[in-house]
């Protein structure tokens, strides 16, 4: 029952986040450096968009799993 979770989230190189669309609510996991454009399973929303290297994430953070 760790709450270190709270400590800032710097910018997410290689790591999978959980992520929650601000559009719709739905949570899913998404690769921080992913190459393409990830979308919101739901709604199609983009959550993050590729910018050659690393992603730009466009939605809320909730958790950076390592
Ligand atoms: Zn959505």
């Amino acid at each position: 029952m760790s709450r270190e979770i709270h400590k800032l989230i710097p910018a997410p190189k290689s790591r999978f986040l959980r992520v929650k669309c601000l559009n719709c609510g739905n949570e899913q996991i998404i690769f921080g450096c992913a190459s393409t454009d990830v979308l919101c399973l739901v709604c199609g929303k983009t959550l993050t968009q590729s910018t050659g290297g690393k992603a730009n994430i466009l939605t809320k953070i909730l958790e950076v799993l390592t």
